[in-house]
Parts: structure tokens; C-alpha cells; sequence
């Protein structure tokens, strides 16, 4: 597995006019190695790959990243990187302009004379867009529990509970069946407070007679699931109905829509359209969909300037959503892989408007 994604980022070097990738986002350290510490740069050549750390994860790289020359770095981890690109005979070393700080940059410039520092964008995050095998079982598992989470806390929501409430019940029932970790901070937003669609929860009680988003993700084996799910506390009134039932259709707009090929803003155009003619474009005001994989919000991108094609093994969400100020948000987000013939949808929660 590592070793075909070190051949595929090594063809990637030259085309991007350097000679070794210096290698900082955790996600990306972890997807080239294997290694799930927290702590390590990663410098990949034609010929060489080493992964440098301090001394708490010297065993553990050893073991998780066994293609890789695992180097203990000294007091400053720039001297040992001179050590590494020297030896390597790297003139121009490439690194993560998006992640890389300032500091760090003018640090490794000073340690690295006579190696011109080269800014890339996006070259390992390329090669993590379209998944393996293995990568989508753990997002389908990942998924699995939090469908698992959202079956659950419909048996437990109730007027009078917080937001705080059903985001600890659902992580706690996540943790509990077999989730890592949340793939980040639950969204539980009831009422008018879902109008803000990253309305994180908070300690509002839930009423009789709100709509209730809810969306959350757990984490297994370092991959992401994300599912939203709108439900109703009581019976929904005619117009929760109907701007639930938009929602629904452009989401099954857009999930129809899907194949290889098509590009991601055709797919956002695909939802749009539908919320649009209902006379609530105003109202959708972020992308469509995302890619989710060791990140939550990944490539590619499903949104009105996103011109990239979909390929087979992609995995991302499709969550349409109107927001109402003052009034409700109404948000329904699937987790799907992209197929030879459309999707695989990996969330399995029902779509049709609940009443709790
Ligand atoms: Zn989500
Ligand atoms: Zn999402």
C-alpha cells in the first residue's frame, strides 16, 4: 500500500519542478508511512525515503513505517533536515506552502543553505483522493457507527434535553461502539439555531415543534464519517415539511447525478437547481459536498467553482441545505463512494422527514 503511493507521489516530483518533498500535514505524513503519531517530517527522493522524529516515536515510526529510514532528529529538527538533504543530494526541496508557517519557513531556509525551498500545493492530497480498498471499508465502518449513533439517539431525544445533552450521548455511543474519536465537534442545532449550519451545540434546550440538525462523524482507523440528518420534535408543520422535502429532493438530484466525469460543480449545479427554483437559492449558501477521508473536509470539492472530475474511488458528501434566520435549517448529508456507474452510498440512516 505504502509502496505504491511512494511511487505514484515520486512521479509527481519532477513534474513540480523539485528534486525531494519535504512532507509536514499530519494527514499526509500518515497516509505515505503508516504512521499515526503526532510528531515527524517526512522527506521522500527518487531514491530515498526517511521519516525524521524525536526520540517518544523512534520505535514506533520503525515499526508503522518499515519502507521509511527513520532518523532521530537532534535538538533542532532543521539541522537534521540539512543532514538528510545533503546526503540525499536535494537542490530543490518542495514543501507544503498551505501548511509550513512562516517561522518554520525562514528556520528551514536558514538551515538549508544552497537548497532553494520550492512552495507546492496539494501533491500528496492528489494521490488521497481517489481510495483503496482498505481506506473505503474504514470510512464505510466509520460510517456504520454513526448511523448506528443516529438510530440510537432517536430513542433518546426528548423536550427539556440540551443540544450538549444529544452531542454527548451521540459521542459517547460512538466511543462506546467502537469510534476512535469524533471526526470533529458535533452539530446539534435545533430550532432557529439551525440557521447556522455549523452550529455547534450548545446548551439550548430542545423544544416540542423545532426541526433538530444533527451532524457528526466518527473516526476508525483514522478515516472520517459525516452524516447530517435533519428529524422533527412533534409533528412538523407544512412548512418544515416543504422545505425538508426541497432539501430531500436536491439532494436525490444530485446523488442521481454522480458518475465519473462529471465535475463537481455540475453536481453542486445539480442541488441548486432544485433549491433555486423553489425559490430558496439565497438560502443554500455553502458547496454542496466535500471529500472526507483521514481529513473531514478534503479534495475534491463539490461546490459552484469546483472544476475538477470525479474518478471511481472518491468518497464525498452530498448536503444540501436551506437556512431560514430566525425560523429553521433543514440540512440531509450522505457519505457516498463514486462508481463505475454512479455512487455506493455508505450512510444507510432513512431520508424521510422524522417525527420524534
Ligand atoms: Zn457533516
Ligand atoms: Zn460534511
Amino acid at each position: 500500500m505504502v509502496k505504491n503511493r511512494l511511487v505514484a507521489l515520486r512521479e509527481k516530483l519532477s513534474p513540480a519542478g523539485i528534486d525531494g518533498l519535504l512532507i509536514t500535514r499530519p494527514e499526509n505524513r500518515r497516509y505515505m508511512t503508516g504512521f499515526t503519531g503526532s510528531a515527524g517530517v517526512v522527506v521522500v527522493t527518487a531514491d530515498d525515503a526517511c521519516f525524521i522524529t524525536d526520540f517518544r516515536y523512534v520505535e514506533q515510526a520503525a515499526y508503522q513505517a518499515p519502507e521509511f529510514t527513520v532518523i532521530k532528529h537532534e535538538v533542532k529538527i532543521a539541522d537534521t533536515l540539512r543532514a538528510v538533504a545533503e546526503k540525499a543530494g536535494i537542490k530543490k526541496l518542495g514543501f507544503e506552502k498551505d501548511v509550513i508557517t512562516y517561522k518554520q519557513h525562514e528556520t528551514f531556509s536558514s538551515a538549508l543553505p544552497g537548497i532553494e525551498l520550492v512552495p507546492t500545493e496539494g501533491i500528496v492530497e492528489t494521490l488521497r483522493t481517489v481510495k483503496d480498498e482498505h481506506e473505503i471499508d474504514y470510512i464505510r465502518r466509520a460510517e456504520a457507527i454513526g448511523d448506528a449513533a443516529f438510530s440510537h439517539i432517536l430513542d433518546i431525544i426528548k423536550p427539556g434535553m440540551t443540544e450538549i445533552d444529544v452531542a454527548l450521548e451521540i459521542e459517547w455511543f460512538m466511543r462506546k461502539s467502537g469510534a476512535e474519536g469524533i471526526g470533529f465537534e458535533v452539530i446539534i442545532a435545533s430550532g432557529e439555531r439551525g440557521a447556522m449550519p455549523h452550529g455547534v451545540a450548545s446548551s439550548k434546550k430542545l423544544a416540542e415543534g423545532e426541526l433538530i440538525v444533527m451532524d457528526f462523524g466518527a473516526v476508525y482507523q483514522g478515516y472520517r464519517g459525516d452524516m447530517t440528518r435533519t428529524v422533527s420534535l412533534g409533528k412538523a408543520s407544512p412548512e418544515q415539511r416543504r422545505i425538508y422535502d426541497i432539501v430531500l429532493q436536491a439532494q436525490e438530484a444530485a446523488l442521481q447525478g454522480i458518475l465519473p466525469g462529471k465535475t463537481g460543480k455540475e453536481i453542486d449545479g445539480l442541488a441548486r437547481k432544485v433549491i433555486e427554483e423553489a425559490g430558496y437559492g439565497e438560502n443554500f449558501g455553502h458547496g454542496l459536498g466535500h471529500g472526507v477521508g483521514l481529513a473531514v473536509h478534503e479534495e475534491p470539492r463539490l461546490s459552484v467553482t469546483a472544476a475538477e472530475e470525479l474518478r471511481p474511488g472518491m468518497v464525498v458528501t452530498v448536503e444540501p441545505g436551506i437556512y431560514l434566520p430566525g425560523f429553521l435549517g433543514v440540512r440531509i448529508e450522505d457519505l457516498v463512494v463514486v462508481s463505475e456507474s454512479g455512487i455506493m452510498n455508505l450512510t444507510s440512516s432513512p431520508k424521510e422527514l422524522i417525527e420524534l
